[in-house]
């Protein structure tokens, strides 16, 4: 860092660049303005995993987002993750479990579909050398936009063209009911239509599972359901290595997996959504076993430990080798 900053100031100089006045200018140092490729990698035995980020939304907390939480002691909780006071900040971090044999992308984020902070997998995916046609499978947790709109771009093209397409059974039986569809509250039939442009003409192929079945080999599906009625945790594991894949078992576990109790209005189902949050972190406390939060802080992967009334989460240490 010193040497080239001393680079640049010695080129500056040369260049004419330093004032009248001596003061050097600005752009002795200028600023990156960007940040690194989001993607990190990690083994889990004898598999290797990427942490791959699509981006994040920043937005005023809604009024009631926590069913029977003032919204000031919500804030104060965002606040204590040191987000702007009023604001929720909400990130989205992907998985690719590469076994060795296939390339497997856990989620995939909005593609070109969300906002403009949003939509990064493929080109982080890139970044990590793993080009889009190379995904052999997609797994999905749930069928939220922010998990399954980058199944395909705004012009319908498919992201990852080689891909087979695999998913819950029990979320598939919710999302693609007409009859539920019909019934579902306004607020609802955004998602149901999200449903049926992703999977699109492409519906029939796409393959379902079962909870406790092996969803590729390596990776089994477990019930993990509130949040929605088939949401799906993985479990991935490789020789004496295991990392589950929790999804939206919580949004930002800094702060509910603190607050297991409190319920954000995404949850569809709130009394399921915090028994599977209490079941899946207490198992995960207990047993010491790492864990990726599709909303946690990058690169959204780490440990959780029994703490007052919750569960304090502790990311993975971070290291330049794997
Ligand atoms: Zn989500």
């Amino acid at each position: 860092m010193e040497m080239s900053r001393r680079t640049l100031l010695a080129a500056a100089a040369s260049a004419g660049a330093l004032a009248a006045t001596g003061a050097p200018s600005m752009a002795a140092a200028p600023l990156g303005g960007a940040q690194a490729p989001g993607f990190s990698r990690f083994k889990v035995g004898d598999f290797e995993v990427i942490a791959v980020h699509d981006g994040m939304a920043m937005r005023d907390i809604p009024p009631g987002f926590v069913r029977s939480v003032p919204d000031a002691e919500v804030a104060k909780a965002y606040e204590e993750i040191g987000v702007a006071s009023g604001k929720m900040a909400n990130t989205f971090t992907a998985i690719v479990v590469n076994t060795g044999k296939q390339v497997v992308l856990i989620d995939t984020g909005f593609a070109d579909n969300g906002g403009p902070t949003t939509g990064r997998i493929a080109s982080n995916l890139q970044a990590a050398g793993i080009a889009p046609k190379d995904v052999d499978v997609v797994l999905l947790s749930h069928f939220h936009g922010d998990h399954i709109m980058g199944l395909r771009s705004k012009d319908g093209a498919l992201v990852y063209p080689n891909a087979e397409i695999r998913v819950p059974e029990a979320e598939w039986a919710f999302w693609m009911d007409d009859a539920k569809m019909g019934a579902a509250p306004e607020g609802l039939k955004g998602n149901f239509a999200a449903v049926r442009k992703a999977f699109g003409a492409d519906a029939g192929k796409v393959a379902r599972f079962a909870w406790g079945k092996e969803a590729v080999p390596g990776i089994t599906a477990m019930q993990a359901d509130g949040h929605t009625p088939g949401h799906t945790a993985y479990d991935i594991v490789s020789g004496s290595g295991r990392l589950i894949f929790v999804g939206d078992i919580t949004n930002n576990p800094s702060v509910f997996a603190r607050r297991p109790d409190w319920s954000p209005v995404f949850d569809m189902d709130p009394q399921q959504a915090i028994a599977t949050r209490k079941r899946m972190l207490d198992m995960a406390a207990a047993d010491n076993i790492q864990l990726s939060f599709y909303h946690a802080g990058f690169p959204a992967t780490g440990f959780v430990a029994k703490s007052g009334d919750g569960y304090a989460f502790q990311q993975a240490l971070w290291t330049g080798s794997i």
